[in-house]
């Protein structure tokens, strides 16, 4: 007998309903409180404004190009979240931050149109360079952050610069006051500075890289 079937059945009856009929929302539910980090995290990195509106959808992600967050539905019930845990595997607490602060730094890039200036392109590369599912990582490249598993940075400048955003952003990751030539969006009047220790981008190693395009952000 797999963990799923020896669940309560009161528990597998939510499989039996249409999710528009669970009434799941991200205020209230277990969601809004990973909401709520993610805020203070920006307001501790001097961001005072910028707040990503969140929304229940089937996966992490955000719409390309759309300045939204995403956050998989079965996170906001814990009858939902028992299911996954037995049927799959459920993200711990710590993963989940990990996805909302990448996601998060699409939101940004997606929200101020960050990736159509020079800087942008200079430090991560063409943004509508194709995705391809399949792509070949430089393990342990000094040219990228490494945050979410399977060196994701390297799947696409998208994904190089919201994992770059999630590693600024988690907090310890980087010591205080730790900052240099960062990157500036003249659109927002904001500036970040990003890390001295993250690595100075090299345009050339970057060619190996090779994704395609996908209508949704992981
Ligand atoms: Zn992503």
């Amino acid at each position: 007998m797999t963990r799923f079937e020896a669940l309560d059945p009161e528990i597998r009856g939510v499989l039996g309903k249409k999710v528009s009929e669970l009434g799941l929302r991200v205020e209230g539910s277990p969601v809004e409180g990973y909401v709520r980090q993610l805020y203070k995290e920006l307001d501790r990195r001097g961001f005072k404004k910028f707040r990503p509106v969140c929304y229940l959808t089937d996966e992490w992600g955000c719409p390309d190009q759309q300045p939204v967050l995403g956050i998989p539905f079965y996170l906001a019930d814990s009858k939902l979240r028992t299911i996954e845990k037995a049927a799959d595997a459920l993200e711990t607490d710590r993963q989940i931050m990990m996805y909302m602060r990448h996601e998060a730094g699409h939101v940004f890039n997606y929200a101020y149109r960050l990736y159509t200036t020079p800087q942008w392109r200079d430090l991560f590369g063409p943004f509508f360079r194709s995705y391809r599912d399949e792509y070949r990582p430089i393990p342990f490249s000094k040219h990228f952050v490494r945050h979410i598993e399977g060196w994701y940075a390297q799947k696409h400048p998208d994904e190089d610069f919201a994992e770059t955003f999630a590693v600024w952003l988690t907090p310890g990751a980087h010591g205080a006051g730790s900052t240099r030539d960062g990157l500036r969006s003249e659109s927002c009047g904001m500036s970040i500075a990003w890390p001295s220790r993250l690595p100075t981008r090299n345009r050339s190693s970057r060619r190996e890289k090779s994704i395609s395009r996908q209508t949704t952000s992981a």
